[in-house]
């Protein structure tokens, strides 16, 4: 039914486009009656995509959706976005503090009843014909799929930039074990330990501060005499801090662990040329962000740090194609200014499409759509059974392992923020639905409640570093221990070889 309908639609902007004037781009661009001979070779063109599933793509899909146009939204490989990495956001409008999950998972929960079609797909390509943009996406699995678009709303945030010295990352790298670029993420781990921080501008100042709060010793590491730092008074605020020790004029030059974790850095005196160790057990770089441009940089205008140049409003340089969030905003760099920026988007986007004839679908649809969806979130809801059960506290573990006696017991140390271990949780529940006689638990790291530390004590292994961990549990003992992710298959072979 709702497809018939769509195709009604699509065959009625058809008919509309072939009356229709040159678009708004001087008569240079589309025409009316090519779109419209396009359309009828080609009716499942889209008439937006969104790229990106952060905070201006979800409002982006809203106002698109508020408007009767039919939204295919792209989530990438980080839904949520960089707000869903904050455990704690206070300047969200109407919200005095949540986490930036909740945030996240309420704007997409709302964007999906609307009707949006959430893809969790990446963006692979993006070409432009005369008057369509090709699109290529690949899913988490690998599959491959071309896409075409009358318009795009490109929304896909920046990456937090690396060192690229020995010791960060790589196979013999401490990337996740103990090095980081994310302090609310991770700094749950190094409670009472010496950490560093790299960078001197606000996002380091931020990082310090976090991390003050949990760690014996912080030093924020500054490879200039002078901060970057705009906030004057949390620079004072920090620097102020017993904890924390400011080093100007130096930069990390080598990362060392003992095949396990991070215990030492390298710091070379850019003045004196003196290289000096520092033990630490974490390492959080805040070392600026790189727009996700890459795949643009033939179809649009970028500045000379890779951030899309808006022409006119949210416009880039190539017409159709609007952008909105860090990928266009190399300043402020907030929530609340993306998710003014993805309205924008959407609302000229609507406007484009406007002049190229578009008619937007009827609101009918929308409800039939918004209804399925509803009913599908409903249908989740049901089936979302108690398989994973949440430890509360470490007398709830101790209960948990103990009614797990002779039975396997798995749990999965998970962060909420953690990306991976969001992508991880959906195979845990399907797998636990698959072993009724195993017992799984979850423990999150940022819960106060519990001490991770006390946590591996009762259990008796080693110090959890990173999340995603599994730990597979017999008689109170660890059998098993595995990090990050992995398919429900090899999940499903770890719990038969250990069961
Ligand atoms: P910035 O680009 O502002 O700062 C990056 C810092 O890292 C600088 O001190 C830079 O040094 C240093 N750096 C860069 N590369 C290296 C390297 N290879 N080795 C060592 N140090 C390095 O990035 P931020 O993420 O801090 O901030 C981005 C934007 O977001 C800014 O406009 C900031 O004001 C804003 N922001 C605002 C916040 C707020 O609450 N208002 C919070 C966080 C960020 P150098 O100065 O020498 O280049």
């Amino acid at each position: 039914m709702v497809a018939k309908r769509l195709l009604f639609a699509w065959s009625l902007f058809s008919l509309f486009l072939t009356g229709c004037h040159s678009d708004k781009n001087g008569g240079t661009g589309t025409k009316g009656s090519d779109v419209a001979a396009l359309l009828k070779q080609n009716p499942a063109v889209k008439p937006v995509v969104v790229i990106g599933g952060g905070v201006a793509g979800l409002t982006a899909a809203n106002y698109l959706l508020q408007a009767n146009i039919p939204c295919l939204l792209l989530e990438g490989s980080k839904p949520g976005g960089a707000l869903a990495q904050s455990d704690s956001v206070r300047n969200w409008p109407g919200v005095f503090e949540a986490p930036g999950l909740t945030i996240m998972g309420s704007l997409k929960d709302q964007v999906s009843r609307n009707g949006a079609t959430i893809l969790p797909a990446s963006l692979t390509e993006i070409t432009k014909d005369q008057h369509v943009f090709n699109l290529r996406i690949r899913d988490d699995a690998g599959n491959e799929q071309k896409i075409q678009a009358l318009t795009c709303i490109v929304a896909m945030g920046a990456e937090p930039n690396y060192l690229g010295i020995p010791g960060e990352s790589g196979p013999n790298g401490y990337w996740g074990r103990g090095v980081s670029n994310c302090a609310v993420c991770d700094g749950a781990l190094f409670k009472d330990k010496n950490v560093a921080v790299v960078g001197g501008g606000d996002s380091a100042i931020l990082e310090a501060a976090y991390l003050a709060g949990l760690a014996k010793q912080v030093h924020v590491l500054v490879r200039r005499d002078v901060l970057r730092a705009h906030d004057t008074r949390k620079v004072a605020m920090v620097q102020a801090l017993p904890n924390v020790k400011f080093m100007r004029d130096v930069a990390v030059v080598a990362v060392h662990g003992d095949g396990q974790v991070v215990t030492s850095i390298d710091v070379l005196n850019n003045k004196t040329k003196a290289v000096t160790s520092i033990d630490i057990e974490g390492l959080f770089l805040a070392i600026g962000a790189t727009p996700n441009t890459k795949l643009f940089a033939r179809l649009v205008e970028l500045d000379a740090f890779g951030y899309i140049i808006l022409r006119k409003g949210q416009e880039s340089s190539v017409s159709g194609l609007f952008a909105a969030g860090d990928i266009c905003d190399p300043l402020t760099k907030q929530a609340v200014t993306s998710s003014a920026m993805g309205c924008k988007a959407a609302l000229e986007a609507k406007e484009y499409l406007e002049h190229l004839g578009y008619i937007p679908v009827a609101q009918v649809q929308q409800d039939e759509k918004g209804a399925d969806a509803r009913k599908e979130l409903n249908k989740e809801k049901k089936e979302d059974g108690d398989g994973v059960v949440e430890i509360t506290s470490i007398e709830h573990a101790q209960k948990i392992l103990s009614s797990g006696e002779r039975k396997l017991v798995v749990v999965d140390v998970y962060g909420t923020f953690c990306m991976p271990c969001q992508k991880m949780a959906p195979v845990v529940e399907a797998v636990a639905k698959q072993y009724k006689n195993v017992q799984f638990a979850k423990l999150n790291i940022a819960d106060r409640s519990i001490s991770i530390d006390a946590f591996a004590h009762m259990i008796n292994t080693t110090e959890i570093m990173q999340v995603p961990t599994f730990l597979f549990i017999k008689n109170g003992k660890v059998v098993e221990r595995r990090i990050g992710m992995m398919s429900q298959e090899v999940f499903a072979k770890l719990i038969d070889k250990n069961k």
